[in-house]
């Protein structure tokens, strides 16, 4: 069999820990004797960061805007135990962060639903996408604990000098302040991407707020998302076939646990934490979970929902059996090839990376799965897989396709 060619390559963004381990493993079996791989291969291994000084993040986030699509293994972000651990010279950023910061992008999180593992929300028929704005709000907030009675009050200079004054409170004892901020070129950001995301996906998109409440704040996350939606997307949306509305945070939240799933829901940074903590958990694990940043003007990158998993990973150091779900790895490779199939035209990439998780899907279903999944599935007569067995089934599965 001839192996798919592939035109332009994908920014691959190698990392650590047992997810390192998942990495090669899936290329090696799931992908390299399919594909004729053609990546622009970046280390983000934290050993590698260090000794370049997290230059090879900035690189690999630079590469991502020339090429258009990266995929992204797992990383750790340092903390003072891994100072120790790697011996570090400085505590790196969060490699997501940097990557984030250069490509202006919004997360969106999808849970993988497969036969067997049910979510508890029982008439969500297919999954819901949870898009959460990353900047701003209460994340970057400036708080005071007021210590006696007295005026607080909210000012604003301007560059050009004028001034913008009111009152918060006048307390007559103690109490709390805290003052937020967002920027329009960050909603406007966060707003593109939504819709872009949305056409790509043929999904409706919902936005939520608290509009009635906080009538300037959340009112201008409304607006300005309004505004891009009629100036830019309307058409476009309505040729598609899907819908985008507006609606208040509260009737969000009962509407969507009365929906079949199968939207977008848009999320403020704080409501956007929150509810992909509720929807991911309703739906089974962070290893069933897809996450992808997107840009707002269409960059991608693909990643899984979770971290290293480093418990795993040491008990694999010490030659034990392990058995990590390696499905949302799996997934982060085949909506990049996809991606690079459509924007390139392979048909034949995008028809592997169909095939590949279905194959992945059907392993599941017939009952082989990872420790994780077999302590919630539904289904009886599990055979519980270690990691590498698990992709060494999904191969198989692959090939008789
Ligand atoms: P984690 O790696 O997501 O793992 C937390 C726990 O969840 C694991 O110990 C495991 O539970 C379970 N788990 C997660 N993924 C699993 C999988 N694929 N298969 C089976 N079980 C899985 O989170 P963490 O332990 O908080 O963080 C570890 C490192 O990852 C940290 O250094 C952190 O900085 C990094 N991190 C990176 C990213 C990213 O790059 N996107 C995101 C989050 C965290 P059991 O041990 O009970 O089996
Ligand atoms: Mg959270």
């Amino acid at each position: 069999m001839d192996k798919i060619k592939m035109l332009t390559p994908l920014v691959e963004m190698d990392g650590d820990e047992m997810t390192r381990i998942l990495w090669k493993m899936i290329k090696d079996e799931l992908i390299l004797p399919f594909i004729d791989l053609k990546t622009e291969y970046y280390d983000l291994g934290l050993k590698y960061r260090n000794e370049t000084d997290d230059r090879v993040t900035l690189d690999s986030a630079e590469a991502t805007k020339k090429y258009g699509v990266a995929v992204k293994c797992a990383t750790i972000t340092p903390n003072a135990a891994r100072m120790d651990e790697y011996n570090l010279k400085e505590m790196w950023k969060s490699p997501n962060g940097t990557i984030r910061a250069a490509l202006d992008g919004t997360v969106f999180r999808t849970p993988i639903k497969v036969k067997g593992i049910e979510p508890c929300v029982k008439n969500w028929e297919k999954p819901i996408t949870l898009a959460r704005h990353a900047y701003g709000d209460v994340y970057k907030n400036t708080e005071i604990k007021v210590p006696c009675a007295g005026k607080a009050e909210l000012v604003f200079t301007g560059e050009d000098g004028q001034e913008i004054r009111k009152t918060i409170h006048e307390f007559t004892g103690s109490g709390i302040i805290q003052g937020i901020h967002n920027t329009d070129k960050s909603i406007r950001s966060f707003a593109k991407s939504c819709f872009n995301y949305a056409l790509d996906t043929k999904q409706d998109l919902w936005f939520a707020t608290k509009d009635t409440i906080s009538k300037v704040y959340d009112h201008n996350f409304k607006d300005i998302f309004q505004e891009i939606y009629d100036s830019e997307f309307k058409d476009k949306f309505e040729n598609a076939g899907i819908e985008y509305f507006y609606t208040l945070i509260d009737d969000a939240v009962a509407r969507i646990m009365k929906s079949k799933g199968g939207i977008i829901w848009a999320c403020k940074n704080y409501d956007g934490d929150v509810m992909s903590d509720m929807v991911s958990s309703a739906c089974g694990s962070l290893a069933m979970m897809t996450s992808v940043l997107v840009s707002p003007d269409g960059i991608y990158e693909y990643e899984a929902a979770h971290g290293t998993v480093q418990r795993h990973y040491y008990k694999y150091l010490e030659g034990e059996e392990t058995s990590t779900n390696s499905v949302a790895t799996i997934f982060a490779w085949t909506g990049a090839l996809r991606k690079r199939g459509e924007l390139d035209k392979l048909p034949e990439l995008m028809e592997f990376a169909d095939k590949l998780e279905r194959a992945t899907l059907e392993t599941i279903e017939s009952g082989k799965m990872t420790k994780d999944l077999s302590l919630m599935t539904t289904l009886d007569d599990v055979v519980i897989l270690n990691s590498e067995d698990f992709i060494k089934t999904v191969r198989q599965n692959l090939e008789s396709m």
